[in-house]
């Protein structure tokens, strides 16, 4: 088959790679869509190695039809529509055992133990199958929105983390694919006003668009819009969508006193931002980390699509065959448009 090959930082080749085969318990898929995670960036940069070797098929947020089922795989049938939730918990862990999958402490995922789906085959393991991580996909959802039930997943699991409720004020700064995530998810649960802080002016356009009020930080006093929308007090909420140093002191203080913050963004290696914590001492800040996501935000991720409520198609800007993998990834990096989606042959 062909894939989308790492071979160091900056180096991915579409090339011949080893055909899939569905071992004992495993399945393999024909690749209906994955699409581009700033994750997937930051290793094609070098900027995050933890748990990255070389070679490596990156591709994590896909989805794709059964075309093979390994003995024992359970009741899956050839040609069913698949979405995977890509972290496979152990189930044994005091993480797992304590309501915590996502950071199990032997977790593996797909994109980076195991090869991802930037190829026209992808390889289920056992252990993704076992633990419940294949999900079928409810109808009348497509292959690009199937793709993006991981990222909306992961941020269902941030919002939990922080509590996101109705009549809340949330800033979210950073206005790429999560960023609108985020907008959309608050919208659903309630929140009296969202204000988006992003220097680009395609981004913010798209974040009006959505009812949010968009703040160019390059010519707004961002903390006085804020201030102004929320009775001089802050947010109630506020969510770092992006891992540039700069906004992280910048979030602690946009939030009110008894404030929450949601570092929802990665930061890259050697990118750690100066915080002031007198800050979070004196008002009370909460602040809250979020990775990954676990099953049944994966599984509520879908049903919100498949159901209209999170409407996540308007968020695809960009549909590439594999051949064009490496300038799918350069439109990612660059910031054009919003999600990059990868074609495959299912
Ligand atoms: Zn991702
Ligand atoms: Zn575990």
């Amino acid at each position: 088959m062909r894939a989308a090959v790492l071979h160091a930082p900056g180096d991915l080749r579409v090339q011949d790679w080893p055909d899939p085969v569905a071992g004992p318990g495993e399945l393999v898929l024909k690749v209906g869509s994955a699409a581009i995670c700033g994750t997937d960036i930051r290793i094609f940069r070098g900027r995050k190695n933890k748990g990255v070797h070389f070679p490596t098929v990156l591709g994590h947020e896909f989805a794709g039809r059964i075309v093979a089922i390994g003995a024992g795989a359970g009741d899956f049938k050839i040609g069913e529509c698949v979405g995977v939730d890509p972290v496979y918990p152990c189930g044994r862990c005091a993480y797992c055992q304590s309501g915590r999958e996502n950071v199990c402490q032997n977790r593996q995922a797909m994109g980076y133990e195991f090869d991802g789906a930037f190829a026209e085959y992808v390889r289920i393991p056992a252990i993704g199958v076992q633990r419940g991580n294949i999900f079928r996909l409810p109808e009348g959802i497509d292959w690009s929105q199937a793709a993006l039930a991981e990222p909306l997943g992961c941020v269902l699991n941030g919002q939990e983390n922080m509590g996101i409720g109705v009549g809340d004020s949330l800033v979210i700064i950073g206005f790429g694919p999560i960023g609108a995530l985020h907008l959309k998810t608050a919208l659903v649960s309630g929140v009296r006003q969202v204000l988006v802080v992003e220097p680009n002016p395609a981004r913010r356009a798209v974040a009006a668009h959505l009812g949010a009020v968009a703040i160019d930080p390059k010519s707004a006093d961002v903390a006085e819009v804020v201030r102004n929308a929320t009775d001089g007090l802050g947010a109630d909420a506020v969510i770092v969508a992006i891992g540039v140093p700069q906004v992280a002191n910048q979030a602690l203080t946009l939030a009110r006193k008894g404030g929450r913050i949601n570092m929802f963004a990665g930061f890259s290696v050697g990118d750690m931002p100066p915080i002031d914590v007198n800050l979070i001492h004196y008002n009370e800040l909460t602040i809250t980390g979020a990775s990954a996501l676990k099953r049944r935000h994966f599984g509520t991720a879908l049903a919100l699509i498949a159901s209209g409520r999170i409407d996540v198609s308007d968020l695809v800007t960009h549909r590439l065959p594999l051949a064009e993998a490496g300038r799918a990834m350069a439109i990612a990096e660059a910031g054009e448009g919003l999600k990059i989606v990868v074609e495959g042959p299912a």
